[in-house]
């Protein structure tokens, strides 16, 4: 049952907290939901969940627009008629973005965790709707530099960081990485140490008009070494959703 899979990861969260000192508090949990249906959404939002993540733009908005539509009308007749519980479901792109997708992103999503790009960013602020909350960004960075990878490079993200930050229609949230799978928790830890350190540095330059807060790294097999490092959000499909 996802909601008992989403209560393990819950604790696998809280266990990971109390053994380095953190407060569970400070750590997000993003369900990714990319290739499962709207009801396995419907069944983690009834189970307490509220952000998901996606990979694939036409996907995600699909998802979106029948999850919405089905959190709508079952809230029908607890709300005046028209208003619109906007906090029932928080929506996340963490996948690739093309140019030709920024309108999609931008019309129908809350976060996008995989900006890498300035050409990418000025799109989303100009295509982000006025009537919504400015869409709020994490870079993504390519930690452990593998040359066919998605990210910024770390030695550009303040760069990047700076330029995002000042475009109107976009928040600046944070960073987040996705390294390849390490052997043990110890090499787990190292990699996501780096990506923490440059989080800090980048805040500590005092280059930002306001602080990053968002360090988006851990995911199924890895989340107690993000957690360990200072992950402020982790992204878990596989333990609460099943295999894909
Ligand atoms: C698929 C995916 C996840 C979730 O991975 P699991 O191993 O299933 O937990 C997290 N982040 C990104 C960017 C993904 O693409």
């Amino acid at each position: 049952m996802i909601v008992d899979k989403l209560q393990a990861v819950r604790d696998r969260i809280t266990t990971a907290c109390v053994a380095c000192g953190r407060d569970p508090a400070g750590v997000r949990l993003l369900a990714v939901s990319k290739t499962f249906g709207a009801e396995a959404v419907l069944a983690a939002v009834a189970g307490g969940q509220r952000a998901f993540g996606e990979n694939y733009i036409q996907e995600g908005v699909d998802k979106i627009l029948a999850v919405r539509a089905a959190l709508e009308s079952e809230s029908d007749g607890l709300r005046p008629p028209g208003s619109r519980d906007a906090s029932a479901s928080e929506w996340h792109c963490i996948g690739p973005v093309q140019s030709n997708k920024t309108r999609l992103v931008a019309e129908h999503f809350d976060w996008v965790q995989s900006v890498d790009r300035l050409k990418i960013a000025q799109r989303l602020s100009e295509q982000r709707p006025s009537h919504l909350p400015p869409l709020q960004v994490c870079l993504q960075v390519n930690i452990d530099g593998g040359a066919t990878k998605a990210g910024v490079a770390p030695q550009q993200a303040q760069a990047l960081a700076v330029a995002v930050a000042g475009l109107p229609r976009l928040q600046l949230r944070g960073l987040m990485s996705i390294p390849e799978p390490a052997p043990d928790f110890v090499a787990a830890c190292a990699v996501h140490q780096r990506a923490r350190d440059l989080f800090d540095q980048i805040n500590q330059a005092g280059v930002l008009p306001r602080p990053m807060d968002t360090l988006s790294m851990g995911m199924t097999a890895d989340l107690e070494a993000a957690i360990h490092a200072g992950s402020t959000m982790v992204r878990v499909g596989t333990a609460i959703f099943g295999g894909r």
